[in-house]
């Protein structure tokens, strides 16, 4: 007899790959580092900050957040990572039972967070141009309609018009639209402008993608103030240790040039790796984040291979196979995050040899 909730039976733990790697493109992390200004808050931090208990929801860094991204502070959520948020946020938006339409592929954590939840996560495949599919993720009913944009690990955008008619659709359903804009920052694009708008919109964004800070774990989100407040019951408090909150706070002031800096190179090194692929005569798909996807085939080979030589990047075996590459790959593809020209020679050099090894 169980002891433990049934539905937890079938839940893996998250396992993010062997790790040690001399060079590490597999999870999106800022290779750079991150704003010097953060590292200085975290040298300089007292007894005080590590003895006694962090703001319990984060003001300060809700308030930096707020100005960082244009809307009042109480429209901002903070998380232990957006991973903490997108949990939260399903936790409060979905009774058990309930459904989460998500894109296929996409972050894989979100139909995770949903059975954690008790909640039923419906797959639907992107169109072969890797749009959502937005009359099908209407049409499965569900509580909660998730997107990512740039998605992961495809990189492409979701238009602003499909997000806008998914809304308008949600409106008529009494549903709740999460956009998770992990990557926006090297995208150019938001609809966080939305949420002024949209009492149903909740925008989840991440500190450790441009900002570095993945290690520290600090994520948020961005809604109406009476959809945040309920995320924010949700996660309940202290989420932000005090280290994270200096640092993150400090990274959103004078860190920022800092971070600007380094999405102006990412969306330049993202442009070179691309057309070394195409060079190459492979078709990597066009990405507005800080990873590229090429579609490959003998991909899971190809992988091992580049990690012998001391190269991890991340391997997908079977995509949906949505189109022209994908489809003549068999759905196999390498998933190469974005970092100093430097690391992406090397890794271009050990992609060489393993493919002409693995052949
Ligand atoms: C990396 C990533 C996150 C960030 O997760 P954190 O918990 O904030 O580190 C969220 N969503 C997507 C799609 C990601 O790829």
């Amino acid at each position: 007899m169980r002891v433990t909730r049934a539905c937890y039976g079938d839940i893996s733990l998250y396992s993010p790959g062997p790790a040690g790697c001399r060079i590490d493109l597999s999870d999106n992390t800022n290779l750079w580092g991150f704003p010097p200004a953060a590292a200085r808050e975290i040298g300089r931090a007292d007894a005080e900050t590590v003895t006694r208990y962090p703001q319990a929801y984060s003001s300060l860094l809700k308030d930096a957040l707020s100005e960082y991204v244009g809307v009042p502070a109480a429209m901002v959520v903070t998380g232990c990572g957006s991973d903490d948020t997108l949990d939260s946020a399903i936790r409060a938006f979905a009774e058990p039972g309930e459904l989460l339409a998500h894109p296929d592929p996409t972050f894989p954590m979100v139909p995770k967070f949903a059975r954690m939840n008790g909640v039923v996560s419906v797959a639907v495949p992107l169109t072969s141009s890797y749009d959502v599919d937005v009359d099908a993720m209407l049409a499965t009913g569900a509580r909660i309609i998730y997107v990512c944009s740039p998605n992961n690990p495809t990189g492409t955008l979701v238009t602003r018009a499909a997000i806008e008619t998914i809304l308008a659709g949600a409106g008529a359903g009494n549903q709740v639209v999460i956009v998770d804009e992990a990557y926006a920052e090297y995208s150019g694009e938001s609809v966080i402008d939305l949420v002024a708008s949209s009492e149903r919109l909740l925008v989840v964004r991440t500190m450790s993608k441009a900002f570095g800070l993945a290690g520290l774990r600090v994520g948020y989100a961005v809604g109406a103030p009476a959809l945040v407040a309920e995320v924010e019951k949700s996660r309940g408090p202290y989420k932000v240790n005090a280290l994270a909150s200096l640092a993150a706070v400090a990274a959103l002031g004078e860190g920022l040039e800092w971070v600007r800096e380094h999405i102006a190179l990412t969306i330049d090194h993202r442009a070179r790796l691309t057309s070394e692929f195409q060079n190459r005569g492979l078709s990597p798909i066009p990405s507005a984040a800080n990873f590229v996807l090429v579609p490959v085939r003998g991909a899971p080979s190809i992988a091992r291979n580049m990690r012998e030589r001391g190269i991890a990047v991340r391997c997908f075996e079977k995509l949906p196979q949505l189109s022209g590459a994908l489809a003549e790959s068999d759905g196999a593809a390498l998933r190469f995050s974005i970092g100093p020209w430097e690391l992406l020679c090397e890794a271009l050099i050990a992609f060489d040899a393993a493919r002409s090894e693995c052949e």
